[in-house]
């Protein structure tokens, strides 16, 4: 479902989901609702995003707060915010992973981002390291913070346990099904996938992205996610961003050689 409204309210996303107004989560990947959720920043961002994609999930409760019932639907902006830190975490992880951007930081990142939207979680007791930091420490026999040994591990170690962080977080968890619907008098079957949230299909299409022979990269300029053109190779989104890299590095060659020639 879309939403009909959505208010930012004392630290609140306040929903009013708009039954009307529903899609597909499959039918929509065409147009790219993870890149757009990926691209969100703020608070207003987010409130764009869930009016137009509606809330992550829904609450089913079976009492007088049930989601699905009353179609109101309040999250915290905070932790709002720390899943969609995550999400992007991931993707980051990914892209590191393919050798786009530095493995150290990305995997520091994602630590950190799962570490704080851990703190949301209704698992969370304070003190409790998050599950991936756990099996990371006993597997790889940490001693100590995992963040200092991400900074000072050799490369090959630091890649395992990328690997490990990459292949448990961009799954296909949901099965694949059929569905029966009404057709012309009797009933066809269509296949389809089991996504039951807009939360499953976001991170369905991550993982469903690596299918594609081009699938959404990171700009190294202005870190927006975007999907490269079919037709060419493209490392930046947009001319802007690649001029503006260029620019940059034409500046630094020339202080380099200036910085040398002042040294004779
Ligand atoms: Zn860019």
């Amino acid at each position: 479902m879309r939403c009909r409204s959505v208010e930012i309210q004392d630290g609140n996303l306040i929903c009013e989901v708009d039954w009307n107004r529903t899609y597909e989560i499959e039918k929509a990947y065409p147009k790219d609702p993870h890149l757009q959720y990926l691209n969100c920043a703020t608070a207003e961002d987010l409130q764009r995003f869930t009016h137009a994609w509606g809330p992550l999930y829904l609450r089913t409760t079976g009492g007088a707060d049930d989601e699905w019932q009353t179609g109101r639907v309040e999250r915290s902006v905070a932790a709002s915010l720390a899943d969609l830190r995550r999400f992007r975490a991931v993707k980051g992880i990914l892209e590191a992973a393919k050798g786009n951007g530095d493995e150290r930081a990305a995997l520091t990142e994602f630590l950190a981002a799962d570490e704080g939207d851990f703190q949301f979680s209704a698992l969370y007791k304070p003190g409790d390291p998050p599950h991936h930091q756990f099996s990371l420490k006993l597997w790889l026999r940490i001693e100590g913070s995992v963040f200092d040994w991400v900074q000072a591990a050799p490369i090959a170690q630091l890649r395992v346990a990328l690997k490990y962080c990459v292949e448990a977080e961009v799954t296909m968890p949901w099965t694949g099904g059929v569905r029966v619907v009404p057709y012309k008098g009797r009933t066809k079957v269509v296949p389809s996938y089991r996504l039951f949230t807009l939360r499953d299909g976001l991170a369905w299409m991550i993982w469903f992205d690596e299918w594609n022979t081009n699938p959404p990269t990171v700009c190294p300029a202005c870190h927006k996610v975007f999907r490269p053109s079919s037709f060419h190779k493209m490392k930046y989104c947009s001319y802007p961003c690649a001029h503006r890299i260029a620019v940059q590095k034409y500046r630094q060659r020339k202080k380099v050689k200036k910085r040398a020639s002042a040294a004779k």
